[in-house]
């Protein structure tokens, strides 16, 4: 591993710890172990990067004028591979990751530009879009292996997108499909790039970006609505504003600048953006969203709604809370990673790893969208996918100078650096909320442990091996700023309630992070049963019928003037994972009044 960062952040970051850093056990981490076992590991990385040798031969397409978006699937599937590979020692995946880098590189025109666009047609629709991810793909590689000649092509790329836009060149965000904002989130690698070379000129050129999103009257205007309160989905539908998982990459960029500045209302712009993203658009599986754009789906989740939750647009949303949670104080970031994690991403995923769904449902059969696209057998969020698991165990430890935080009840051990400790947490989260942390280190250590309490636990109670017991109503963090012994623990123990939502005339049952579902498995009854608003609603946890499912939950629900009679719930990601008729599954339930 080379230290990448030559630049020195303005603002104070809370660093997420590396992932090779992390030994993940538990229900995340076996998911995680068999998503590189039966999906990472195996993907044809050559296959992924042959899109940027067809440009001449194959003349983009030849029935279309402009190449589409394989110009993405490489570069995101590099953002999760390379960490996952150094994470699982997987020399041989590496070596073929390594391959795919030279066979990218070796598409490099002399000009800089790497993509699968013809000459005639560059430029326009995700062509610049394209570029940002094959940046993002070759820096990754970088601070992996310290390979020059990959920072080298990404800077070579760089200016050939500099050598279109800029001051008194093309706007980019007066351009491209979706209002700009396809084209403006390349701000994110122009940052990188300026950490990892101190060149000022990708800084300049990245704050000419954020002036362009900001004032150019053609482009999408972000911070204006921002500072209105401007519905999300009201925000230039007309020229597709409102394409969720572009704004909030274009946030991600702006996040990135903020550290490198210091500039407040960027940092305020997108804490206005989330916050309305969180309120808006998310829903109660942390997914959201419909063909994903910002539509006002959090107050429509209770309809029956296809193509929403689209998993690039749940994984962007983590890694923004996640930026978010670096660069405040607010757990809340971490609230809403959790719950989109456990709930609507680890839904998205097969049962054997083996692949991703593109699209995600709260009630109905989860179908399959998408395999191929763009004549390819790949897709958009099958590359984007993996990404995932990155931004939940990156953030869920984080340090700054003599502090750590614990933002996720992982089950595992995370070595810090700086202060040098490891965080060893025992648990079988979030199955049972309970949770033990344990600190180990070489030598007697001051510095401060913050615990993050979740937002939905209302009562919960953390004892210290050395006698202290607090009781915490709400969300937030507990820190304990002490000297510390190998040893010391902290134990947590979460509010187990189950908790009724409800929305017009539906009612959702939560237990800790986790959404709990019907499923026909249960074979008791009518999914779509009415049932009353009743506070007599005993739960209790029991066994799962068969091992497809992670956790089930028997309720006690009242009707008419009939006893109450048991229900089954499993949590939601477990819902309907045969993904055919034999578990169609139910979130939202038909209040009886
Ligand atoms: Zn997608």
């Amino acid at each position: 591993m080379v230290l990448s960062v030559v630049v020195a952040a303005a603002v104070a970051v809370k660093a997420p710890q590396p992932l090779h850093e992390t030994k993940a056990l538990g229900l995340a981490g076996e998911r995680m172990d068999v998503c590189i076992r039966n999906q990472m590991s195996r993907k044809d990385c050559d296959y992924l990067a042959s899109p940027f040798r067809w440009k001449d031969e194959k003349a983009s397409w030849g029935v279309l004028e402009a190449g589409i978006w394989q110009n993405e699937f490489w570069g995101k599937y590099m953002h999760a591979a390379v960490p996952l590979a150094d994470y699982c020692h997987d020399e041989g995946w590496k070596r073929r990751i390594g391959e795919s880098v030279a066979a990218v590189m070796a598409t490099q025109l002399p000009d800089g530009y790497i993509g699968n666009y013809r000459e005639k047609v560059r430029c326009t629709e995700c062509d610049v879009w394209g570029a940002k991810y094959v940046m993002l793909g070759l820096l990754h590689w970088y601070d992996s292996t310290g390979d020059k000649a990959s920072l080298e092509a990404a800077k070579r790329l760089c200016g050939w997108v500099m050598s279109k836009y800029g001051p008194g060149r093309r706007s980019l965000a007066a351009e491209g499909p979706f209002n700009g904002l396809m084209n403006c989130s390349v701000l994110e690698p122009v940052v990188w790039l300026w950490r990892r070379t101190g060149d000022r000129k990708y800084l300049d050129f990245a704050g000419w970006i954020v002036e362009d999103l900001d004032k150019n009257p053609d482009g999408p205007e972000i911070f204006r609505f921002a500072a209105q309160k401007t519905p999300l989905a009201k925000c230039k539908p007309e020229k597709s504003g409102t394409k969720s998982y572009e704004k909030m990459s274009c946030c991600q960029g702006i996040l990135d600048y903020y550290e490198e500045t210091g500039d407040r209302r960027l940092l305020d712009t997108v804490v206005a953006i989330a916050s309305q993203v969180a309120a808006e658009e998310i829903d109660i599986s942390g997914g959201g969203t419909q063909y994903e754009r910002f539509c006002g789906f959090a107050k429509m989740q209770t309809e029956d709604r296809a193509v929403a939750s689209e998993l690039c647009v749940v994984v962007t949303w983590m890694r923004l809370c996640g930026k978010l949670l670096s660069l405040t104080d607010d757990p809340r970031w971490a609230d809403e990673i959790e719950k989109s994690f456990y709930n609507v991403y680890l839904a998205a995923m097969s049962r054997d790893g083996s692949w991703f769904n593109s699209y995600g449902t709260l009630g109905g059969m989860r179908t399959r969208y998408f395999v191929h696209q763009c004549r390819m057998k790949a897709n958009c969020c099958d590359s984007n996918g993996a990404r995932g698991f990155l931004a939940f165990f990156e953030p869920a430890v984080m340090s700054s100078g003599n502090s750590i935080w614990v933002n996720q009840y992982i089950c595992g051990t995370t070595s810090v650096k700086s202060p040098c400790v490891t965080v060893d947490q025992f648990n079988d989260y979030p199955r049972d909320l309970v949770s033990s942390i344990t600190l180990s280190m070489d030598s007697r250590t001051s510095f401060a442990l913050n615990v993050r309490i979740p937002g939905w636990s209302a009562k919960t109670t953390v004892k210290t091996s050395w006698g202290e017991v607090i009781v915490r109503e709400g969300g937030g963090y507990v820190r304990f700023e002490r000297e510390w012994s190998s040893g010391d623990q902290v134990k947590l123990f979460f509010d187990g309630d189950v908790k009724r939502h409800v929305i017009g005339d539906r009612m959702a049952y939560t237990r800790g992070p986790l959404l709990l579902a019907r499923d026909i498995r249960f074979g008791d009854g009518d999914l779509s049963e009415a049932f009353a608003e009743a506070d007599a609603d005993k739960f209790t946890v029991t066994l799962p019928p068969d091992e497809s499912m992670y956790m089930a939950v028997t309720g006690m629900l009242s009707k008419d003037s009939i006893p109450p009679r048991p229900v089954g719930f499993c949590d939601f990601a477990s819902a309907g994972n045969t993904r055919d008729a034999k578990s169609f599954f139910a979130s939202w339930i038909p209040i009886q009044r």
